[in-house]
């Protein structure tokens, strides 16, 4: 990655997804720019992003197309263009990420979609605009998009879409050569992740049914990260990669694990 820029957008502390896709990329030469929401997680990013020698910390709520416009426009000025962008961004009202779906209100519908679907749609345009031919962009889902995970909820149905998104703005972006694509980590004990009811039973759940036998950690997902935003993964677009230990192929845990 060396002589490649990127932003990463989605760093809370140092238990967030973008954190561990952040250091892998450091490590591999990328140089980066982080964006955080708020000063009070702005005390936690700044430290973290200076101890990869990283000046450019942008405050940036998805929320604000002000603050997104305001991000690129920053990018632009002091880096003159964009090899990648990660977009590590999710939030719904934690009081809808328990019973049942059928229950989700109007209101945490549309801002779950926006912050966590649509954003990564105006982020992308923004991107593309900085981007050559071999730039890429990789965003977060989980594997509640396609199958019904308990208390997941709305956050599911936006997932969903973000999924469909990516593989709508990869055939945008295909003919400019830049690529998107999407990661699929199984359960990571994080902020966000914290929000969602019985967090730590599903945690344990998918630890002892997935194929490894094992959950995910940051370093995982950082390597996968590296190949889908590197050349390693020159001829892949669209792709929503699982990075779970093979949860996803699991339809029914072994009968000898449920008699214990
Ligand atoms: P995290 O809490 O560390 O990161 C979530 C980030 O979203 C935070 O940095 C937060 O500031 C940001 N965010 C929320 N609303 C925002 C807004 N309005 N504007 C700008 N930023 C905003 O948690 P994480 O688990 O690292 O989440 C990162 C991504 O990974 C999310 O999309 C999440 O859904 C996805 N994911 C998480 C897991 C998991 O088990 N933790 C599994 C699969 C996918």
């Amino acid at each position: 990655m060396k002589g490649r820029r990127g932003l990463i957008m989605g760093v809370a502390n140092d238990h967030s997804i973008a954190w561990g896709i952040a250091r892998t990329l450091a490590a591999h030469g990328a140089e980066l720019a982080f964006t955080y929401q708020g000063e009070a997680l702005g005390k936690r990013v700044k430290p973290l992003a200076e101890s990869l020698g990283t000046p450019l910390v942008i405050p940036c709520d998805v929320e604000d197309i002000a603050s997104v416009d305001a991000t690129f426009a920053r990018l632009a000025e002091t880096w003159g263009g964009l090899d990648f962008v990660v977009h590590a961004i999710g939030f719904s009202d934690k009081n809808e990420l328990k019973g049942r779906y059928a229950d989700t209100t109007r209101e945490n519908f549309s801002r779950t979609m926006v912050i966590s679907c649509f954003s990564f749609t105006e982020i992308a345009k923004r991107a593309a605009a900085l981007m050559q031919p071999g730039g890429t962009m990789l965003t977060l889902t989980y594997g509640g998009s396609t199958r019904v995970m308990p208390n997941y909820n709305v956050m599911g149905v936006a997932k969903a879409g973000l999924e469909a998104s990516v593989r709508y703005l990869a055939a945008d972006y295909g003919p400019l050569g830049i690529r998107v694509n999407a990661l699929s980590p199984g359960p990571v004990r994080t902020l966000a992740g914290a929000g969602i009811s019985d967090a730590r039973l599903m945690f344990n759940f998918q630890k002892r049914h997935a194929p490894l036998r094992k959950t995910v950690s940051l370093d995982d997902i950082g390597g996968s990260a590296l190949y889908l935003l590197s050349d390693l993964s020159g001829g892949v677009t669209g792709e929503i990669h699982h990075v779970d230990s093979g949860y996803n192929i699991i339809s029914m845990p072994r009968p000898e694990a449920l008699k214990t």
